[in-house]
């Protein structure tokens, strides 16, 4: 197949995913009683190419999500013409939050106070705040189990604070991953509960990015103002890059 007739096919692929996948945000939306230009649509396009993302934004979508610095680095450079959002949504090394920060828009993964400095430093001299969400470990009880992405729920709002206190972050609101092998339903509930105790604290921080491929309906059920979506718009994700 010659080039551009598989640019085109991609295309098609991608246009189509994409009206599915507002469908179904619609059809969530009315069930929930909500008005689905309430909910932002973020395509996650890790381990897929800048050509995706370019064809992504030709569609109209206007959000994308990486969880790679590595990947998303190069990757935002390539796109850096293009009328994005860029959302960092994976785990963060403490060393990398300053460069993160620099061509990120939206953190998502802020989940320990320790990477506060360097996302401060990053964001200075962008001219406009760094917009943060607290990732939050749903893991049923509180205690975050080793090793997973995410504050345990009572460290939640002290962390909040900190971020209030931190200068060029603007807190936005929460974030979390249900957890695998459990109905994510009971999991966006806490989620829901933690982001209204930030609230009190930060009457801004009204976002709540919930949701992927699998369980966008349940999330927009609990709340969820942002959906992170990747597999059901580009496909299943190439397990090696
Ligand atoms: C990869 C990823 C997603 C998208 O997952 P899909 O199941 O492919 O929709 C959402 N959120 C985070 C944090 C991710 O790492």
């Amino acid at each position: 197949m010659s080039r551009e007739t598989s640019a085109t096919k991609r295309r098609q692929e991608l246009a189509a995913n994409l009206a599915a996948v507002e469908e179904r945000i619609a059809t969530a939306s009315a069930a929930a009683d909500r008005d689905p230009d309430s909910v932002t649509l973020v395509v996650v396009t890790k381990f897929f190419p800048a050509s995706d993302v370019r064809l992504l934004a030709d569609l109209g979508v206007q959000h994308v999500g990486e969880n790679r610095h590595q990947e998303a680095e190069p990757k935002r450079a390539e796109c850096a013409h293009l009328p994005l959002t860029w959302h960092f949504i994976g785990g963060l090394q403490s060393n990398k939050a300053a460069a993160v920060a620099r061509y990120s828009d939206v953190v998502e993964s802020v989940d320990r106070a320790k990477l506060l400095r360097g996302l401060s430093r990053g964001a200075d001299g962008r001219g406009r705040p760094l917009d943060c969400l607290l990732q939050v470990a749903l893991d049923p009880g509180d205690a975050a189990a080793p090793g997973r992405a995410g504050a345990a729920v009572p460290e939640v709002v002290p962390l909040a604070e900190q971020v209030l206190g931190t200068e060029g972050l603007r807190l936005r609101g929460v974030m979390g991953v249900a957890p695998l092998g459990e109905p994510p339903r009971p999991a966006f509930e806490r989620l829901a509960e933690v982001a209204a105790r930030v609230r009190q604290v930060a009457p801004d921080a009204t976002w709540l990015s919930a949701g992927m491929s699998g369980d966008l309906e349940e999330a927009i059920a609990c709340g969820a103002t942002h959906v992170r979506i990747g597999s059901a718009v580009l496909g299943p994700r190439p397990t090696i890059k």
